[in-house]
């Protein structure tokens, strides 16, 4: 599943290819919009919410999407060859005089009145990288059911937008508590600290083209390594040389150090 961050980028790229320009060619490959002509309208801009995608467009329109695990936009040039996929897993096209985008395998899409968004995206948490973000807000909303287990929690969206299961891997390392220790077992000090770490680690991505959770470690660990523990089962801690291990969670794979990550903690 796409991360916050990778949301964003996603959302930036196509706000450079697309807001301020009309769009000369439009086509919606879902069967409820298969009418819908978006041609002849200027978009206005294009931003995320959490993982989800906004495309204001003039007339009081907004044009929602969402990745999921493996959706994608791709702008491409005028002739370009498209490679984001086969044909039949296009969902979106919209081109203006200089650029296409090509939205691939989008589970969501669907076209509001802008007026109307709240009711796709209403229910999110705060965004992590968002002008709503509320560090307060996200902690309560995470305490709200202390039985929860962590990682579970975390990927929550309601509780704090734009956390995907790496992320939540690697706060749950830096956290040193596994995935499945009841949220409500973390130290005050420590649950709060996790909020923290989750902003600080979007931000620190969020322009960055390989994403990296260690870059902050204190000198000789991780220098080799973009990230603590997500994808790398059985090989060595980074901070303390014991396997990393990997289970499923909620039906997806989450990894972690039994040593570092042992329980409770100050
Ligand atoms: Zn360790």
């Amino acid at each position: 599943m796409p991360e916050g961050d990778t949301v964003l980028q996603t959302a930036n790229r196509l706000d450079t290819a697309l807001a301020g320009r009309v769009l000369t060619h439009s086509d919606l490959r879902v069967p409820r919009l298969a009418t819908a002509d978006l041609t002849g309208r200027t978009v206005l801009d294009v931003t995320s919410r959490g993982k989800h995608l906004l495309t204001r467009i003039e007339g009081g329109l907004t044009l929602h999407s969402h990745l999921r695990m493996d959706g994608a936009w791709r702008i491409y040039a005028p002739g370009e060859r498209w490679r984001g996929g086969p044909a039949h897993q296009i969902r979106a096209v919209l081109a203006n005089a200089e650029h296409t985008a090509v939205g691939y395998r989008l589970p969501v899409l669907e076209l509001l009145r802008t007026r109307d968004e709240e009711k796709a995206v209403g229910h999110l948490g705060p965004d992590l990288l968002g002008p709503d973000w509320n560090a307060e807000t996200a902690l309560r909303n995470l305490l709200t059911d202390p039985a929860r287990p962590l990682g579970e929690a975390l990927l929550d969206q309601r509780n704090l937008a734009g956390i995907g299961n790496i992320y939540k891997a690697e706060l749950c390392f830096l956290a040193r508590a596994t995935p499945w220790l009841p949220i409500g077992d973390l130290a005050a000090p420590t649950a709060a600290r996790l909020v923290t770490t989750a902003k600080q680690l979007l931000e620190a991505n969020r322009d960055r083209p390989m994403r990296t959770t260690t870059s902050a470690a204190p000198r000789g660990y991780g220098a080799n390594e973009r990230l603590w523990v997500y994808g790398r089962t059985n090989r060595p801690c980074l901070r303390c040389g014991t396997p990393i291990r990997t289970a499923d969670q909620d039906a997806r794979p989450t990894y972690w150090c039994p040593r570092c990550q042992s329980g409770p903690t100050h």
